[in-house]
Parts: C-alpha cells; structure tokens; sequence
C-alpha cells in the first residue's frame, strides 16, 4: 500500500489555493468537521417544517450536521466560493435587474441560472483540485459536494472565512458580496483550518424589508415555503393562490434579497464564459418562453440547471407570470396565449392558467418591484 508523503499544512494550503485558482475557482478555505452548535438550529428549522416539501433536506438526519458521518474518515473540509457574475456584468448591474422586474412582461430568470448548469461548471474543477492534491500528498480520500443537501454548505463556509451569514441566510463577503457558488471536498487529511470571517450586517435589514413574499421570517431564519426560490424551482405542484401575485414575473429563482444587499456593489465577475447568459434566458418575453413546447424547452436548456425542473413546473411559473402580466395591464396576445394552451394542459398547469386569466378582472394593485435603482 502507497504511504502518504509527508507535507506541511500551510505550505499545502498555499499550494492548494494557486491550483484553485488556475482552475477558476474564486476561493478556497478550510473547515473542521465539528458542527455541533449547527445542529440544534437545523433541528429547530426542520422541526417548524421551514423546509417545506425538501424532504431530502430531513432525509440525511445528523449526518448533515456531521460530516465525519456523512463520508466517513473525513476530517476536514476544504470549501469553496465560485463567482458568478456574468463576464460582461456591468458596474451597477442591480439596476438593470429591479427594471426587468417592473417590466411585467419580460420573464427573469435568477442571474445564476442563465448560462450553464454551475454544478457540472464547479464539480469538474473541485475534482480536479482533489487530484491534483492526491498527487501531492499520495493516497487520499475525497468526496465532492457542490449545492448538495446532505452537507451544511453556508455553515461550512462562514466557519472556514467564506464569508458571514447574511439576514437573508446566504454567505457573502465583504469585497465579493454573496453571487457566488459553495462547493465543498471532504477529505481525509487534517489541514490547518482558516479562521472565520467577522459579521458586517449591522443594523442593515434591507433583505429583509425587500422580500416580496416576507420569506425572511426573522434574522438569519428563512421561510423556505414563502421563499419564490423555492416555490419556482424546488416546489412540486400548485403554488398558494395568495402568493402567486408577489411572484410578480420571477420564473426561476428570485435574486431580490441579494439585489438589495449593500455588499454587493463588491460581488464579482465570473472569469468563465460558463455563466455568460444564453441569450433565450436573458431578456426575454414571458410570451417567448411560453410558446415553447416540451422539445423545444429541453433543447433550449441543454446544460442549463433550469431543465432539472421539467416543462410543466417551468409553464407552471410563466402561467403564473403571465397572470401578474395580465392584472397589470389587459393584454389580447396573453389571454389568446393563454386560452390557446388550456385544451392540452395537465390539471394543475390548467388550474394555474384559469387563475392567470382570472386576474384580468382583478384589481389587486401590482406587486413593488421594490427597492432600489
Ligand atoms: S430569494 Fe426572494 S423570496 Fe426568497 S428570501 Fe430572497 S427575496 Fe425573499
Ligand atoms: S441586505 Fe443587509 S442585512 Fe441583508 S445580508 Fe445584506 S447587509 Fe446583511
């Protein structure tokens, strides 16, 4: 059997982050395995069933709090932060961002979801980084996790100096803001750990008091079941009639609370043409991607991260959308859209395109599409 070679912890360290960086990832640091102050307010949070219909997210028990009993054997963690931001994002992006928002018409898509599929994008380079430490140091035990549910992403990544925990939940920095990927290598190697980055929220309540569906239900504890991320992308099924008006036209993911974090005039800019937006994600109408069928939305979002949610939960949004769409303002082309689709659809695309077209009555006042710019 090969022995491990010998190695010095910081100089490996050192090492590690010139490899990740070649590699385009934006940081790495380094956590222990011991998360034991995490796991009561896991319990807490899953107890009052804030996960809504996550499962998954009760399915790993403790391991999630114990990663020395989710991958055996491990005894540290390197973590890791991706940048996102689109390569030609220009300064004051947010701008642009809180217009498509009062355009009810356009569809947006999350920023992070418009180019390609950033689990592949980040799990190649940790693999390779995980290599490329096996061949430093000999044998090794290593297992990747990038955005997976066993593994407590953001608490690894604030106890190894990713970041803070921000209100909203999410990790963010102060010269990086929070548009970035976590990704994880679990492995069996004691590495030094890297010290905790210090909170800079303050008094700031901005992601809290911007949330369109109040999703933030107190600081730092978020109402997965109100959050629009959550209900557009992870929820199967209907979505609450009473939060289909504040879903505004967010189709996949809802980018509000980060768009109004101050810290993020300092996220950014991806190095990858990975995360440059395909031009079909990116400005266009809700009617546009509503005229999709089944084969044309598969091919459009070929290694794209929106095609995990199938064409009836991706119609699902637009109907909804296109609802908020017709309240603001009656439009023909959208009701013809609409009714045009009603013959073919399941009964819970039906049921959301009848509410869509009942909106055209309704004279609910719009949405804000909020805050700043
Ligand atoms: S993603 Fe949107 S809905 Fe979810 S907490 Fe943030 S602002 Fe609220
Ligand atoms: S908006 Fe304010 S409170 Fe929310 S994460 Fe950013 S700094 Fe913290």
């Amino acid at each position: 059997m090969r022995e491990r070679h010998h190695f010095d912890g910081q100089q490996l360290l050192a090492q590690l982050r010139e490899w990740a960086r070649d590699l385009g990832l934006s940081q790495i640091a380094v956590a222990g395995v011991d998360l034991d102050t995490a796991e009561e307010g896991l319990h807490d949070w899953l107890s009052k069933g804030f996960h809504g219909t996550m499962h998954y997210m009760q399915r790993h028990g403790s391991k999630r709090a114990r990663p020395a009993e989710l991958v055996p054997g491990t005894v540290s963690v390197i973590t890791a932060r991706m940048d996102y931001l689109p390569r030609a994002t220009a300064p004051g992006w947010q701008a642009l961002e809180w217009q498509r928002l009062r355009s009810p018409q356009q569809a947006v898509v999350s920023v992070y979801a418009r180019g390609r599929d950033y689990h592949k994008v980040l799990r190649t380079r940790l693999q390779a980084l995980a290599e490329r430490l096996a061949q430093q140091v000999g044998p090794l035990g290593a297992r990747v996790f990038t955005d997976s549910a066993p593994v407590l992403e953001v608490e690894l990544a604030v106890r190894s100096g990713l970041g803070w925990r921000g209100k909203h939940t999410l990790a963010l920095q102060r010269d990086g803001g929070s548009m970035f990927f976590l990704g994880e290598i679990f492995v069996d190697l004691a590495l030094p750990q890297t010290p905790p980055a210090a909170a800079h929220c303050g008094s700031c309540s901005a992601c809290i008091d911007v949330c369109p569906t109040q999703a933030i239900v107190a600081p730092y504890r978020l109402d997965a079941r109100r959050c629009i991320s959550y209900l557009t992308i992870e929820h199967d099924g209907a979505i609450a009639p009473e939060l289909r008006p504040l879903l505004g036209n967010r189709i996949y993911g809802c980018d509000d609370c980060q768009l109004v974090c101050p810290w993020n005039k300092y996220a950014r800019v991806s190095s990858l043409s990975d995360f440059d937006p395909r031009p079909a994600l990116d400005g266009a109408t809700l009617l546009q991607l509503w005229a999709w069928d089944e084969a044309e939305f598969l091919r459009r979002t070929e290694g794209s991260a929106i095609r995990r949610i199938g064409h009836v939960r991706w119609q699902r949004n637009l109907a909804v959308a296109l609802g908020n769409a017709l309240r603001s303002a009656p439009d023909a082309e959208i009701e013809r859209a609409l009714r045009a689709r009603l013959g073919s659809a399941g009964e819970l695309l039906a049921e959301h395109i009848d509410w869509a077209l009942s909106q055209i009555k309704t004279a609910l006042p719009v949405p804000p599409a909020t805050a700043a710019g």
